[in-house]
């Protein structure tokens, strides 16, 4: 599949590869999803090896240090209580986590910010793993979220060495924690070190880095935030990534600190995956020319959206699929395709052991019913998983390549 990515590449050449570089970002992420860095945790001697690289990166594209001091760390206060195993050698900081910030003075009024957090999961000990026997794992995060962070040093590359003066001055931020609550992207927000009120709006980036082959789709997160957004993504809809918009600006990720500031901010995502929070989410699966496409889709957004003084904010209804504050008593074991548009809920994979494999669901079932509830889409879903506990059967209605299917599933 990488050929045909090559092939493309060949027939667009300079049209689409004089903004973002793909071997820069492979390399990047290679660097950071290694085992070296041990994950990533925050407060640890390798979040601080992370942060270096970002900066090597910031300064080599002449942004400015806009963290504390003059410097471009910002640190705040992390206990480490969730990770009680960590050595004395891997605790260096005592206690502080750090946001990598940057900045490009354009002599403007206005401010975008552009961002991504950092952090993982480091050796599994915090309760975050999704596997099975995490403890003493490196969880490398190459998706979530080295791709992000490449991303950040990329655009920050792009905008800072393209010789066009933008309309707005650029923020660019690598956020830490984020794992453990979003407490980076929160303490910033608390914290900044710009004036807020003058953000125009902001870009995250939280796994972008598999972009699927096939349908090249990505899912736009906050496209409710601003009345701008319809309009500008609508000028692209041609390009060669489709996407999926979701309004909400509440989510799973360091966008929502920033819509809770009434700031319009879009989070850009290419969707999960069965590696998604394991050992396994290693950077030989990021399908790194397929990242490239989705920064140079960024660049034309951010490029679009300069071009107005400062966007308007409006607030969205929260999506309850997205909101963490949901907890379930019991669990299907599914991966859901949040870029399915048709009706239903489309599964990208069934995990090991777990009810839905055992009740013989297969990759591609779309469920349409759970016992008599009709099940549209993903917040269907969630109700109808609230209703159960441990021990209790459903009857899954699922359709397969076009035959309705009732399989079921004990929890
Ligand atoms: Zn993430």
């Amino acid at each position: 599949m990488k050929n045909l990515y090559i092939l493309i590449l060949i027939l667009l050449t300079n049209v689409a590869f004089a903004q973002t570089d793909f071997k820069r970002i492979e390399k990047d992420i290679n660097y950071l999803s290694s085992d070296k860095l041990k994950g990533r945790f925050p407060g640890t001697k390798q979040e601080l090896k992370a942060a270096d690289y970002i900066i090597k990166s910031f300064k080599k594209s002449g942004l400015k240090p806009k963290g504390d001091e003059n410097s471009y760390l910002q640190a705040f206060p992390f206990k480490v209580s969730k990770n009680p195993h960590a050595t004395d050698d891997e605790m260096v900081s005592k206690g502080y986590a750090h946001n990598v910030v940057g900045y490009l003075d354009n002599g403007a009024k206005y401010t975008i910010v552009i961002g991504a957090h950092y952090d993982h999961l480091g050796l599994g000990l915090g309760g975050n793993s999704l596997d099975a026997n995490p403890e003493n794992k490196i969880h490398n995060g190459a998706d979530d979220n080295a791709s992000g962070t490449a991303g950040v040093m990329e655009l920050a590359r792009y905008f800072a060495t393209n010789n066009v003066k933008e309309n707005h001055n650029f923020l660019f931020i690598c956020f830490s924690a984020e794992e453990e609550g979003l407490l980076g992207s929160k303490y910033f927000t608390n914290n900044p070190s710009i004036v807020l009120n003058d953000v125009s709006f902001m870009i995250n980036m939280d796994m972008i880095g598999r972009l699927n082959d096939s349908t090249k789709k990505i899912i736009i997160s906050g496209v409710g935030t601003s009345p701008t957004w319809s309009s500008v993504l609508s000028n692209h809809q041609n390009n060669i990534i489709k996407y999926k918009a979701d309004s909400a600006g509440m989510g799973p990720s360091d966008h929502a600190s920033f819509y809770l500031k009434n700031i319009p901010a879009l989070h850009f995502y290419t969707g999960t995956h069965t590696d998604y929070h394991k050992p396994s989410d290693d950077a030989h699966k990021i399908i790194n020319l397929g990242e490239a496409y989705v920064l140079n889709f960024i660049v034309n957004i951010v490029n679009d959206a300069d071009k107005v003084e400062k966007l308007g904010f409006t607030p969205t209804k929260t999506n309850n699929a997205s909101s963490s504050s949901t907890s379930f008593k019991v669990t299907l074991g599914v991966i859901p395709d949040y870029a399915f548009d048709g009706k239903g809920l489309r599964l990208d994979g069934v995990s090991e052991g777990k009810a839905a494999q055992k009740a013989g669901l297969k990759q591609g079932d779309v469920i349409i019913m759970m016992d008599d509830l009709a099940i549209e889409n993903i917040q269907d879903y969630m109700k109808g998983l609230s209703k159960f506990t441990k021990g209790q059967t459903v009857q899954l209605k699922v359709n397969r390549d076009g035959k309705e299917l009732i399989l079921p599933a004990t929890f």
